[in-house]
């Protein structure tokens, strides 16, 4: 079922504040040049289908990408392959998205070969100056990624998403296959290029921890809707919606007397293919009302940059 929708919210340039706006099912989602926008939400609520419409690697329902100011959905052919070198993504999983029959200096260079845009000596001088800033030697570039580890083989998986300088990375739980130490060199290797380079990432995890180690702002999915969008410190500070209340009380504080007042999550996640009428949260919230089981709640800003979708919020 692809629940994915998109809506503009206005214009957008590369160079500009808002240069990339998306929305799901209603709500929208922007991103700026040098910034990270934490999903969060539990597993099928529909984080990785925003990240791959937005990449168009899934055709969106309808809705629109803005990108650059350049609208993706319009695209095809050349132009949208065009659209899409400036995009790129990195996966859970090293192992399976790194081809095994290929070498690490011709995968790190394949976007440039995709997008013809080196040919030659230079792919390889490309790979390695790429490899070079994910901390690996050029002795790599002729081996194979059944020869390194998991982490060596996210670090490649990072050279090739970065080795034709994107502007926007969709990071799908890049870390989530780590261990913990070697999760935090990587979290901190992308960090340090993000701000050498300015790309944008889509930071998609189920792992809050992890988000707010990496987000400025958190978007909190479910059921393939956005339910709350705020900056990092308010989301966890002030969180206003019953699920991401739920959600943070279900993951390790490290305060641990802190969670006793937070409402635990109970229930199954209902079927995204017969979503419950009103509130799509109201079967499982703690603090659903008789509103909540027949009308859709509206948006609510809360606070500067700060939104939620629920009824408890709404002033009527
Ligand atoms: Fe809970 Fe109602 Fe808010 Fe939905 S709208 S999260 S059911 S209080
Ligand atoms: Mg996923």
């Amino acid at each position: 079922a692809n629940l994915c929708k998109a809506f503009p919210l206005g214009g957008g340039f590369f160079g500009g504040g808002k240069r990339f706006l998306k929305a799901v099912d209603g709500v929208d989602l922007s991103l700026s040049r040098g910034e990270t926008l934490g999903l969060v939400g539990e597993s099928g609520s529909g984080k990785s289908t925003v990240g791959n419409c937005i990449l168009r690697l899934l055709d969106p329902d309808s809705g629109s990408i803005a990108f650059d100011g350049v609208e993706l959905t319009e695209l095809s052919g050349q132009a949208l392959m065009k659209a899409r070198a400036r995009m790129q993504v990195v996966f859970q999983d090293p192992q399976s998205s790194l081809d095994p029959r290929m070498t690490v200096g011709g995968i790190v260079s394949l976007p440039l070969r995709v997008q013809g845009v080196a040919r030659g000596s230079e792919l390889r001088d490309r790979a390695k100056a790429s490899l070079a800033e994910v901390g690996l030697g050029p002795e790599c570039l002729d081996r194979y990624p059944h020869e390194f580890s998991g982490g060596q083989r996210q670090r490649i998986g990072l050279a090739r998403a970065l080795v034709a300088d994107p502007a926007f990375v969709v990071m799908d739980e890049p870390t989530s296959a780590l261990d913990v130490s070697v999760q935090a060199q990587i979290l901190n290797l992308m960090a340090g290029l993000q701000e050498k380079r300015g790309h944008a990432y889509l930071f998609i995890s189920h792992d809050l921890t992890v988000v707010r180690h990496v987000s400025r702002r958190i978007a909190v999915m479910y059921l393939g809707a956005v339910v709350e969008t705020a900056p990092t410190d308010a989301l966890f500070t002030n969180p206003a919606h019953p699920y991401t209340q739920a959600l943070l009380a279900s993951a390790p504080l490290p305060d641990p007397t802190k969670r006793q007042n937070l409402a635990r999550l109970t229930g199954d996640v209902p079927s995204p293919v017969d979503l419950p009428p009103g509130c799509r949260f109201h079967p499982r919230c703690p603090e659903a009302m008789a509103v909540c089981a027949c009308e859709a709640p509206p948006k609510v800003a809360v606070a500067a940059g700060h939104e939620v979708v629920c009824h408890l919020h709404s002033s009527g």
